[in-house]
């Protein structure tokens, strides 16, 4: 595989901008795709050439794949980083990109499409010796099947899509009587939202934690882990504050875990940098929940921890080459911790609150990183997952790390939508998060939390500062926005 120069982001907002950074130091020429909502949004701005690729909605756009590739081939692009989202997760994509002599950086077709497949997923991982949840082989061919699998399973249970992705096609089901309307329930969301509505039956775990291996493999058969996040914060199955390492974990379980997860990457021949999801319970049995085989949002976490660049692996796996690190040689330093800032009302249930960003000023300081696609005020378009910003932030260990955030999340200001910025500095500074008590029931278990407001002071005062004229004027211009003129013809 010859060295990739040129590389179309087929992504948008704060991982194309995270992406096209590690094509910057390394060398390669960065080109953007952008929607019509995304006009003058800050990865076109960043990227060397940009080129737009349709409509607003993502359907006519970002997943656009016959137009994304044309405007690799006509940019002279050799390589697609897809991101996460969007077309990441495609075999079809992956493979139109071989056939078409362009290297798609990520995994191959057929890693991607049996770990797409949660049923397939989960025969594959029971071959290879890595648990599962408890559940039905198969897709359920009636209700009679469904009713005995899940007698015999133990209620509750988990009405599952095998495609099911995003939270979307999963329902709980608690008693018999509710089994036949949540089934269908579930398969008509899978159906619409993924086009299969193939469902199967599992175990639904009570207060588990979701703690997840991050693997990097080349295609000479190299794997290594660099250990776990815990990712149990989540809100609508949707995460939301991750760490890294998990704090329940301990040397026993992370060489089992890790090891599960190498054999789970390996049953699949997987090259990149992948994910495998595991649930875990209150006796820390583990079980394997699903593959993710791209770069995860919350990949920042592991880069605080082990010192790696994930982006710079999963190009140097792209071209071919042997990963350059070995398990021993790796560890874990520190403790790193992530929130997602959304444009979302956390009191009002998570809501989400697109609009017109009016300020928008991140957090500096030791320890602290931020991925956002915002260089000041900007639009939050209604179009996309209304994700503002990841702040991460790295200690010698996990109070540190907390304390930091807290500071971080205390420093940001952002204006003119509203945010889960005081959910997350309320999580931070609960005693259920200091103390490590976490489950994915947490958001549930803690409504106080969503009702925390800071008190509006500061924010209002820094709007009404921020938001004059002169200020707004001084707003320092991205890097490359020069360029940004040249391109406006496109
Ligand atoms: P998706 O592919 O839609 O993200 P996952 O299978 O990854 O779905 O599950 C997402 C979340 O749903 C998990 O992190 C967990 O909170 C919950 N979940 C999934 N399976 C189970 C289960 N068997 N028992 C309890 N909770 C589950």
């Amino acid at each position: 595989m010859p060295k990739i120069n040129n590389i179309l982001i087929a992504n948008r907002g704060e991982i194309a901008l995270r992406i096209m950074r590690t094509c910057k130091e390394l060398g390669r020429v960065t080109v953007a795709v952008f929607s019509e909502a995304d006009r003058s949004a800050a990865h076109v701005r960043y990227a060397d050439q940009a080129y737009p690729i349709g409509p607003a909605p993502a359907a006519d756009s970002y997943l656009n794949a016959e137009r994304i590739l044309q405007v690799a081939r006509k940019s002279g692009a050799d390589a697609i980083h897809p991101g996460y989202g969007f077309l990441s997760e495609q075999a079809s994509f992956a493979e139109l990109c071989h056939q078409q002599g362009i290297t798609f950086i990520g995994p191959s077709a057929d890693s991607i499409r049996i770990m797409g497949d949660k049923i397939a997923a989960r025969k594959l991982m029971q071959g290879h010796g890595v648990p599962v949840v408890p559940g039905t082989p198969d897709a359920i061919g009636s209700l009679a099947e469904a009713r005995d699998a899940a007698r015999a399973i133990g209620y509750p249970v988990l009405a599952k899509a095998a495609a099911g992705g995003g939270g979307k096609g999963m329902r709980k089901v608690d008693t018999e009587k509710d089994l036949s309307q949540f089934i269908s329930l579930a398969q008509s969301e899978a159906q619409s939202a993924f086009g299969d509505g193939r469902i199967f039956i599992e175990k639904y775990l009570e207060e588990p934690r979701h703690i997840e291996f991050q693997v990097l493999a080349d295609v000479h058969g190299h794997q290594v882990h660099l250990f776990e996040r815990e990712c149990s914060i989540q809100r609508r199955h949707q995460k939301i504050i991750e760490e890294a390492p998990a704090c329940l974990m301990t040397p026993e379980i992370r060489e089992a875990m890790g090891q599960a997860a190498l054999r789970a990457a390996a049953a699949c021949g997987y090259a990149g940098a992948g994910t495998v999801e595991f649930l875990v319970d209150r006796h820390r049995n583990f079980y394997f929940m699903e593959m993710n085989t791209r770069l995860q949002v919350e990949h920042p976490i592991t880069e605080w921890i082990t010192g790696l660049d994930l982006v710079a692996q999963q190009i140097r796996v792209a071209e071919g080459q042997s990963l350059a690190i070995v398990q021993d040689g790796i560890s874990i330093r520190g403790h790193a911790v992530e929130c997602r800032i959304y444009a979302e009302d956390a009191a009002s249930g998570f809501v989400p609150d697109p609009g017109y960003m009016s300020l928008h000023l991140p957090p500096v300081g030791v320890g602290v990183r931020v991925d956002s696609a915002y260089w000041g005020p900007g639009e939050v378009p209604i179009h996309y997952d209304p994700m503002i910003a990841k702040v991460t932030t790295w200690g010698q260990d996990r109070a540190q790390a907390t304390r930091r955030m807290i500071r971080a999340l205390k420093d940001y200001r952002i204006a003119g939508v509203k945010t889960t910025l005081p959910y997350c500095l309320a999580v931070m500074e609960s005693d259920a998060w200091q103390s490590g008590q976490l489950t994915t029931h947490f958001v549930r278990d803690h409504p106080n939390l969503m009702q925390l407001q800071r008190p509006a002071r500061s924010a209002a005062a820094m709007a009404a500062l921020y938001s004059r004229k002169d200020n707004v004027r001084s707003q320092p211009e991205p890097p490359g926005s020069d360029r940004w003129l040249t391109r406006r013809q496109y």
